[in-house]
């Protein structure tokens, strides 16, 4: 039986928290929409939309796209069906944005009434852990798939198992950028889980534990 969440949150973890693939699975499993802020400004982009064609330009630039772009590109993506409940309120998980408190803020103002987000979960990971998990991830350069050299080995060694491309360790997966991106998510969205908490729609979710456990906690968390 599908489940019918109706809640509308925000997903906020460290690289290697597991939390975009939990979004898809939870997303699959409830029936709601997974808004990935990256693959939807990838696909406002390639569809020529006058958000993507705008976006675009800071793109080629080599420039951050402002986060009032991207907060325009949620509020109409929530507005499409398949984010829409029977009651007209909306219901989705939102991931990969916001990271900054500037960014939370100005979603709190956009997104109201029906829209206004209900839950956001925090995926809590150590950090020594999450340098274990992303340092030993390997992508395949052919089809894009992800393993571990740990805990999701392929056969043969640096070869994929899908189409035998060969897997190579992505640049920003390299321990010196690891701990760059772990010290930017501290100081940026460490802030953020203040924010929510005072708003009072933060939960914590252990998700050092199996991937199972943790998919049936955030079940749980979202009701
Ligand atoms: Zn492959």
């Amino acid at each position: 039986m599908t489940l019918q969440l109706r809640t509308r949150c925000v997903f906020l973890g460290a690289p290697g928290a597991g939390k975009g693939t939990q979004a898809k699975r939870v997303a699959a499993e409830a029936g709601i929409a997974h808004i990935s802020t990256g693959d939807m400004l990838r696909e406002e982009v390639r569809s020529g939309s006058a958000l993507g064609a705008e976006a675009k330009t800071y793109m080629d630039a080599g420039k951050l796209v402002p986060d009032q772009l991207i907060i325009d590109m949620v509020k109409a993506r929530v507005e499409r069906p398949d984010c829409k409940a029977a009651d007209g309120s909306s219901a989705w998980i939102l991931d990969g944005f916001p990271r900054t408190l500037p960014q939370a803020e100005a979603l709190d103002q956009s997104l109201t009434g029906a829209d206004a987000l209900t839950h956001v979960i925090s995926f809590a990971v150590p950090e020594d852990v999450l340098m274990g998990r992303l340092t030993g991830r390997r992508t395949c350069s052919k089809c894009g798939a992800i393993w571990h050299i740990e805990h999701n080995p392929t056969k043969q060694d640096g070869v994929c198992d899908k189409c035998g491309g060969e897997l190579t360790q992505r640049s920003d997966d390299r321990p010196e950028a690891i701990g760059k991106r772990l010290e930017v998510y501290r100081s940026q969205t460490a802030p953020l889980l203040a924010y929510y908490g005072d708003r009072g729609v933060l939960r914590e979710i252990d998700a050092n534990r199996s991937p199972d456990v943790v998919f049936q906690e955030l079940l749980n968390a979202m009701q």
